[in-house]
C-alpha cells in the first residue's frame, strides 16, 4: 500500500515482499475483490428484503449452506440479525430451560457462559474451563466427575465453541451424551462455529445446534447470525416459546426466527450487502470443492506459518497440541528478543494488517487469519516479511 503513508522511522518492506492482499484479521476478514466487484454490480442494493430478488438470494445462500454441509432435511436453517453475540442472546432465551453448562477455554467461550449465568430465570451454569491455549471438553473424564458431582440441576442445554478466535485453538465436534451423569435425557449441544464454518469439514449432525456469522471463513461483513438447528433443537425453541412464564422479546425468540427462515426472511431488515457477498462466498466454495477443499487450503496455509515457526528459535505456536492447533487462526509466541508489537506496527504501516494478538490475552504474539479467502501465496509473502523485519532490526 502506499508507502508515504509510512513513518519514517518504519521500514519499508520490498516490493517483491509484499502480500497481494494484505488483509489477514480474524473478523471481519479479507473479503475476495471479486466478491466486493460483484456486491458493486448487484441490483439488490436498496430494494426490499421481501420481495422475490432478495428471498432468492436468501434462499440461494440456505439452499448452498444445505449443499456444503450435506444438512439432513429435518434440520432447519435459521437466520437472525445481530451476528454470534445476539445469537448468544436467542440461546439464553430460546434454548436453555433451566440450567446450561459451558465448555471455556477463551474469550469467547466465556461471553457466552456469562449471559447464561446472568439470566435471572436460569439455574447458575455449570462451567469448565481450561487455560487459554488449551481446549476443555464437555466429555473428557475431568468432564464426567463434575458434571457427577455437581449438585445443582441437571443441564438441559451443553455448550462450547469448536474454535476458539482468542487463542486459535480448535476443540472436537463431539455431542454430549443426553442422560448422562448430571445431564437431561433430551440435553442439546450448543456450538459456536463463528470463525470455523466454512473453514474445515464438520458433521454437524453431531450437534443440535451449529451456528456461525458471516465475517469469518465466509468473508462477508458482520451483523448476521445464521444457525443449523436440529429437530430437536427446534422442538425446544418452540416449547420454550410457548412457556408462560418467560418473558421473550421477539428479536430473542428463536421461533420466531425459525417461521421467518424458512420464509427466506429475517424478523427486521438484514444487511443486504452482507447477503449478496456471503452468497457470493458459498457458491466460490462449492465450486471450488466444498468444505474439504476449503479444509485444505486452510491448512495449506496455516501449516506455512506453523513450519515457519518450528524453523526459527525465537517463535513458537501457542497452542502445544497439534491437533488443538487451528487451521484458521494462526497464533505464534515469541520469546522476548523479538517485539510482536514492533513487528505488527511495521507490518500495518506497509499495509498488512491485523495480526495483532486478540487484545485480552496480552501476549506476544501474533495471531494471523488463514481463512478461506486468504491466498497461500500471501501467507508465505507474510512470513517472508516477518523474517525481513526482524533483519532489518538486528
Ligand atoms: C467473532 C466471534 C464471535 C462474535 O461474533 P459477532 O458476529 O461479532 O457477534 C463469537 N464467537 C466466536 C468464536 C467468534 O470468533
Amino acid at each position: 500500500m502506499a508507502a508515504s503513508h509510512i513513518p519514517s522511522d518504519v521500514p519499508v518492506l520490498p516490493a517483491d515482499l509484499q502480500p497481494s492482499d494484505g488483509r489477514f484479521g480474524c473478523g471481519p476478514s479479507k473479503v475476495r475483490p471479486a466478491h466486493t466487484n460483484a456486491l458493486a454490480a448487484s441490483p439488490l442494493m436498496g430494494t426490499s428484503h421481501r420481495q422475490a430478488p432478495v428471498l432468492n438470494l436468501v434462499a440461494s445462500i440456505r439452499e448452498g449452506l444445505r449443499a456444503l454441509y450435506h444438512l439432513p432435511s429435518d434440520w432447519e436453517i435459521a437466520i437472525g440479525n445481530g451476528g454470534s453475540t445476539a445469537f448468544w442472546a436467542v440461546a439464553t432465551t430460546s434454548l436453555v430451560r433451566t440450567r446450561a453448562a459451558h465448555a471455556v477455554f477463551g474469550e469467547f467461550g466465556q461471553k457466552f457462559a456469562d449471559e447464561t449465568l446472568a439470566a435471572p430465570f436460569l439455574s447458575p451454569s455449570l462451567v469448565i474451563s481450561a487455560e487459554v491455549g488449551t481446549v476443555a471438553t464437555l466429555v473428557d473424564e475431568r468432564a464426567l466427575s463434575a458434571f457427577a458431582q455437581d449438585e445443582g440441576p441437571d443441564v438441559d442445554l451443553c455448550a462450547y465453541p469448536h474454535h476458539e478466535t482468542s487463542t486459535g485453538a480448535l476443540s472436537p465436534l463431539y455431542r454430549v451424551t443426553p442422560g448422562s451423569a448430571g445431564v437431561t435425557a433430551d440435553a442439546l449441544t450448543v456450538v459456536d462455529a463463528t470463525s470455523i464454518a466454512g473453514g474445515v469439514a464438520a458433521d454437524v449432525t453431531a450437534t443440535d445446534v451449529y451456528y456461525f456469522a458471516p465475517q469469518k471463513c465466509f468473508a462477508s461483513d458482520g451483523g448476521l447470525w445464521f444457525a443449523f438447528l436440529s429437530p430437536a433443537a427446534q422442538e425446544r425453541a418452540r416449547t420454550l416459546h410457548g412457556q408462560a412464564d418467560r418473558w421473550m422479546p421477539q428479536f430473542l425468540d428463536l421461533s420466531v426466527a425459525l417461521d421467518n427462515s424458512v420464509k427466506n426472511q429475517t424478523l427486521n431488515t438484514p444487511a443486504i450487502a452482507t447477503l449478496i457477498m456471503m452468497d457470493e462466498q458459498i457458491q466460490w466454495m462449492l465450486a471450488h470443492g466444498g468444505l474439504s477443499a476449503m479444509e485444505a487450503r486452510c491448512r495449506a496455509s496455516s501449516g506455512v506459518i506453523y513450519e515457519w515457526a518450528k524453523a526459527h528459535p525465537f517463535a513458537s505456536p501457542f497452542i502445544p497440541r497439534e491437533e488443538w492447533r487451528s487451521p484458521v487462526v494462526a497464533t505464534i509466541d515469541f520469546d522476548e528478543a523479538i517485539d510482536a508489537a514492533y513487528l505488527a506496527r511495521v507490518l500495518r504501516a506497509n499495509g498488512v494488517v491485523d495480526v495483532e494478538p486478540y487484545r485480552k490475552l496480552g501476549r506476544n504474539q501474533l495471531r494471523i487469519a488463514t481463512f478461506p479467502s486468504v491466498d497461500t501465496a500471501d501467507v508465505e509473502k507474510l512470513v517472508a516479511s516477518i523474517d525481513w523485519v526482524i533483519a532489518q532490526r538486528v
